[in-house]
């Protein structure tokens, strides 16, 4: 459920008309409703209300400063996965307690930021990184929370660049040297063991993966049981996925609830998730402007100033997004179109073949369901600034990222120095 919705024949979010916001900030703009973010966090809140839980939302899917601060005022917790993420989470004041960094190349230097400011468990992902952690805590002889990433070698049937749980993929400590890699952790005089960590992939529309996962790495919790080797928190990850308009009816966080609590009776442990996508995912769309309606000898093209560089997942994934017009107009045809942006790549596509009201230049449209790794995923590809994002309270709306300038995407830039041999600094 979101509130992107016609208002008469004009797509709103909330109560604010999408073509007042771009006759104000221009276009391409991401567009992130507030209400929305709250109500999918206050679903997770609600879902997991019976059993002591934290939401530590998933900051890569949309790292935005006025995102994060909605959700760390709505009492979620973060999710990082670099020393920049970090930071985002230090600015919106979010409590260390709160956090939980996960990823499988922290550097010492990121390791050390998150001792400083302080954090509810370090997600390990190898033995390497153990003692790279333990060693980092040892210089400045503090002892590092951590939980180990468990992989359960389960497949989430998901899109393969989004799976993450499986033998082959590079995430986590593999399930059969799970309890003896804990044994070591135990050993280390730096680290503490406090949780174990799963995380199996995104976009997931089944239940069935999620309980898998979650039995496999029930025996391990049993086994480290007996050995001693406390247990306080579970990590289930993110991954929940949410309709893109395709038909997929993937399960509300209260279905996975109920799931997962199911399995989870008579273990005392506090339960964090990390969804990222679920949040955020339908509480953004982003604008663009039809530059130019072209017909080609095959297939017509809408050409708008957004592109992929602006949204890469369908050219990255071939992910479907919904696409509508900012204005209804009920007299106009239909016709199939390919929407495209200007980047010179044949791959830079918004939507393929799909069946859209004729579309005319100067046109408004809004791609739907883009606010999980819509923005975040962006660059400068071609060297076309990053769009400006907004956010919508109501009736009111506030950029919230000011569109990139020439200047500031280039201000990082010199020629080669005109005296040889100066060693640059
Ligand atoms: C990306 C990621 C998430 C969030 O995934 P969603 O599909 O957006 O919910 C959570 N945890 C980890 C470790 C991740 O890498």
């Amino acid at each position: 459920m979101d509130y992107f919705h016609y208002l008469g024949d004009r797509l709103h979010c909330e109560e604010t008309g999408l073509d007042r916001i771009a006759e104000a900030v221009g276009t391409p703009f991401y567009c992130y409703s507030e209400r929305t973010i709250l109500r999918h966090l206050e679903a997770f809140e609600r879902a997991f209300q019976e059993v002591d839980h934290r939401i530590c939302y998933s900051v890569k899917a949309n790292g935005n400063l006025a995102v994060l601060d909605t959700l760390v005022r709505g009492g979620a917790g973060l999710d990082i996965v670099s020393g920049g993420e970090l930071e985002r989470a230090r600015r919106v004041g979010c409590p260390g307690d709160r956090i939980v960094f996960s990823g499988v190349g922290k550097t010492a230097v990121e390791i050390n930021a998150a001792l400083d400011h302080g954090l509810l468990m370090f997600n390990v992902e190898s033995l390497p990184e153990l003692h790279r952690i333990n060693t980092v805590a040892g210089v400045t002889g503090r002892v590092a929370p951590v939980a180990l990433r468990i992989n359960p070698d389960v497949d989430p049937r998901t899109h393969p660049h989004i799976s993450t749980g499986l033998r082959r993929n590079k995430f986590g400590i593999p399930h059969g040297q799970a309890l003896e890699v804990y044994r070591l952790a135990m050993g280390l005089p730096h680290v503490q063991v406090v949780g174990l960590d799963c995380h199996i992939g995104s976009q997931l529309t089944e239940l069935e993966p999620f309980v898998d996962a979650l039995r496999r790495v029930k025996g391990l919790l049993g086994a480290l049981r007996e050995a001693g080797i406390p247990i306080r928190y579970l990590d289930l990850g993110g991954g929940l996925g949410i309709p893109y308009g395709q038909g997929e009816a993937p399960p509300s966080p209260e279905q996975l609830a109920r799931a997962l609590l199911a399995e989870l009776q008579g273990l005392e442990l506090a339960i964090i998730l990390e969804p990222g996508r679920a949040i955020v995912g339908n509480a953004g769309v982003l604008v663009a402007r039809v530059i130019y309606s072209k017909e080609g000898e095959e297939k017509r093209f809408v050409i708008t100033d957004a592109g992929m560089n602006d949204l890469l997942r369908p050219s990255l994934y071939s992910a479907y997004h919904t696409i509508l017009p900012v204005e209804r107009h009920f007299d106009r045809e239909e016709a199939v179109a390919d929407v495209v942006g200007p980047i010179c790549e044949s791959g830079d596509f918004l939507a393929r073949d799909r069946l859209l009201p004729v579309f005319r230049e100067g046109d408004l449209l809004a791609v739907r369901s883009a606010g999980a790794y819509g923005f975040s995923m962006s660059s400068n590809y071609n060297t076309r600034p990053r769009a400006a994002e907004v956010m919508v309270r109501g009736e009111h709306f506030a950029v919230v990222r000011r569109r990139e300038t020439l200047d500031q995407l280039l201000e990082n830039e010199t020629l080669f120095p005109e005296k040889a041999g100066v060693t640059p600094t």
